[in-house]
């Protein structure tokens, strides 16, 4: 995984002629902390896991991640993680650098008192590297609102009051509107960009989408709000289809009540992997990595594809969509709706003061479309595809960051 976003990186930073040492400075993780975590469990037996916080970058601000439960979870996939967050959060220009962190845990195996007990242990070892000016954690996977209240209720109690040490919290625990929605919104917003340019509009489009979760389903939901035609939606249970268009509210009350697309009444039932060559215009990989990979590429019958999920293209099959001229939105750009707006309830936390649903999802949709607009103006100046652009766009951000601060009289290329 590490090796995946460093390829990318290189070919940007070949892009901009970085010289080695550079390169060394700005993939080098500032700080990586390993934690044991023990605790006596509800069945009275001892269990112990590890904790991971890997900081990458804080020329742009504090750092600013993900808290991933599970099994997985290792120092690799954090460093990963984390370096990823510094090129997004550069990308969309909020202020952070980047981080990623968890616990080798499985929470579908754990009890809510033993996940309590082991977030609590994280934070009495975390908080001396952890905190509103330093890095501030958000939910990722296995992660949510609920832990993020107690990561604040905990930090509280050794720092004082501070709203700002997380994101992502409960809206009754100074949580932000628009939150929820606010990664699918921007897949909508970048998406509404690319179909400026290319002299579209959303009452003419075909959409399919893979993942119906917080991502998908917010993304389907808004893109088919402007009149795009959802024709299939994959998930872990399946896939459904209407060539007229899903009536997505119908299945997303669907797949609350059963737990997945799989049956939904008003659709076509198909084997959820087609979504990938799915014949429709646009394809938004909203699940899982990897979906797209060397030997699917040449079969996406998508001209526009929007990551909405982290990674769900493989470098191989980037280069056989390239080819094929496929304007990938790339996920450092497509979904930093998220982090956008988490960006939006520190600051609302270090104000003490709310901003409406109006006012966030006004923020967001003018961050969403500069970004967008930056990275193409990279990518024609350079004429390089939009992933390596979102890439270069960023490396020259942090680059120009890292360098403002210290007395050094190297002159950057670029
Ligand atoms: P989620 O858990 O809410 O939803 C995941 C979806 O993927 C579910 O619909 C699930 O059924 C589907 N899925 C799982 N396995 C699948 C399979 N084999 N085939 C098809 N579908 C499958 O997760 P989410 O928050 O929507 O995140 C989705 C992706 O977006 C992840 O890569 C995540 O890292 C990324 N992401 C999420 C956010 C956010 O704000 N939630 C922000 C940035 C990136």
């Amino acid at each position: 995984m590490l090796a995946e976003s460093h390829i990318y990186f290189h070919k940007a930073a070949d892009v901009l002629g970085l010289a080695d040492n550079i390169r060394t400075i700005l993939l080098t993780p500032r700080r990586t902390v390993k934690i044991g975590i023990n605790i006596e469990a509800e069945d009275g037996s001892l269990q112990s896991y590890e904790g991971f916080r890997v900081q990458h970058n804080m020329a742009r601000g504090p750092m600013k991640g993900g808290l991933r439960y599970h099994p997985a979870m290792d120092e690799d996939h954090a460093a990963a993680l984390a370096n990823l967050m510094t090129w997004k959060t550069a990308v969309v220009d909020v202020p952070y650098g980047g981080a990623k962190g968890g616990i080798n845990c499985d929470p579908h195996a754990l009890s809510e008192r033993d996940l309590f007990q082991i977030t609590v242990r994280f934070v009495e070892q975390m908080k001396e590297v952890i905190g509103p000016t330093i890095d501030i954690p958000a939910p990722d996977v296995n992660t949510n609102a609920k832990v993020m209240g107690w990561i604040m209720h905990e930090y509280s109690k050794y720092e004082g009051f501070s709203p700002g040490v997380v994101t992502g919290k409960p809206l009754d625990l100074f949580g932000s509107e628009g939150r929820e929605a606010a990664t699918g919104r921007g897949v909508m917003d970048v998406l509404a960009e690319a179909l400026i340019e290319q002299r579209m509009s959303f009452g003419d489009i075909t959409v399919a989408v893979q993942g119906f979760g917080n991502v998908g389903s917010n993304a389907a939901r808004l893109i088919a709000e402007r009149g795009a035609r959802i024709v299939a939606v994959a998930d872990h249970t399946g896939g459904v289809c209407a060539e007229a268009g899903l009536d997505v509210p119908a299945l997303v009350a669907w797949v609350a009540e059963h737990g997945g697309v799989k049956g939904f009444p008003s659709g076509e039932a198909f084997d959820g992997p087609e979504i990938i060559t799915w014949d429709a215009d646009v394809l938004v990989p909203a699940a899982l990595e990897d979906a797209i990979h060397k030997d699917n590429a040449a079969d996406v019958k998508a001209r526009i594809i929007v990551e909405g999920a982290n990674g769900p293209t493989t470098p191989e099959a980037s280069d056989i969509l390239n080819d094929r001229d496929v304007l990938i939105i790339p996920d450092i750009l497509a979904n930093a709706g998220g982090v956008t707006v988490s960006y939006f309830e520190w600051v609302q936390n270090i104000q003490h003061f709310r901003w409406d649903e109006e006012r966030i999802n006004q923020e967001l949709d003018k961050k969403m479309s500069r970004a967008y607009r930056s990275v193409r103006q990279v990518a024609s100046e350079h004429s390089i595809d939009m992933r390596t652009a979102a890439f270069v766009l960023a490396i020259r951000r942090v680059g120009k960051a890292a360098l403002a601060r210290t007395h050094i009289e190297t002159e950057l290329p670029f």
